[in-house]
């Protein structure tokens, strides 16, 4: 469903992704962990046509995200994207972020967009906080509203960029216990995270980059237990 084919980008003389392979499948669930500034964050604006990239290809769903005639809009609707800072509209409810895309990008009927929103909530275990302001919504709540809000889209594929990385430990639990249920429920997921035990606990696979490039990948028993770079195995020493 989404495949990254020796793809290489640089900002100036920085080459900060240094030919990145990698493939997944339907409902997979992939993690990629790495020392900051491997390049995680960039491979998945990569990905999602954030940002340009100078070599390779990357498709996601059947659409060449590098071909110059892309629709962006199908992109947009096919990859959901979460960020470490969740960025809703301070001035709408938890319902109404969530059904600002649908209702403005894609035209959907209003009382079609609010019932699919409702559910979506529920779907994040937010039910009861619909009419909340994000300012009245703790930091791990604001975060599934979040999620909600890229499910609107409908998406193929969903990928999170440490979206657990600002949250108090206490709040952190229920972001990852939202990201469980979607991975079980079949959602094609590829996360960036530092949360090792929910890697190892949900990943199908592990890649882990150092400078620019994947150093190893695995099964996530394998990875954490018997890993055999030596970059790997230090960085684990120093995590775990
Ligand atoms: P972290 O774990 O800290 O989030 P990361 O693995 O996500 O790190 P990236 O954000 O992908 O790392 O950054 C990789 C490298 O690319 C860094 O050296 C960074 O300074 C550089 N970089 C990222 N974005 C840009 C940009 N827009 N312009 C110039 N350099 C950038
Ligand atoms: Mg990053």
């Amino acid at each position: 469903q989404v495949v990254v084919d020796n793809v290489c980008k640089s900002f100036g003389s920085n080459t900060v992704l240094k030919n990145i392979s990698l493939s997944v499948r339907h409902s997979e669930v992939v993690c990629i962990i790495g020392p900051s500034g491997s390049g995680k964050s960039t491979l998945l604006r990569c990905v999602n046509a954030l940002i340009p990239i100078d070599s390779g290809t990357i498709k996601v769903a059947g659409i060449e995200v590098n071909d110059p005639k892309l629709d962006e809009l199908a992109l947009r609707r096919n990859v959901g994207m979460v960020f470490q800072s969740y960025n809703l509209f301070p001035h709408k409810t938890a319902l109404e972020n969530v059904m600002m895309a649908p209702i403005h990008v894609l035209k959907q009927d209003k009382a079609k967009v609010e019932a699919l929103a409702l559910s979506l909530l529920k779907r994040v275990r937010l039910s009861g906080k619909e009419h909340h302001y994000p300012g009245q919504l703790s930091g791990g709540q604001q975060q599934r509203v979040a999620i909600a809000r890229s499910l609107a889209m409908s998406p193929q594929v969903m990928m999170f960029d440490e979206v657990t990385a600002a949250l108090d430990p206490e709040t952190v639990k229920e972001v990852l216990v939202t990201i469980r249920d979607l991975a079980d429920e079949g959602m094609t997921c590829i996360l960036v995270t530092h949360e090792m035990g929910f890697a190892r606990e949900v990943a199908d696979s592990i890649h882990f980059t150092d400078q620019g490039r994947i150093v190893e990948s695995g099964h996530p028993k394998e990875f954490f237990s018997n890993p055999k770079d030596p970059r790997t195995q230090e960085f684990l020493r120093q995590v775990l």
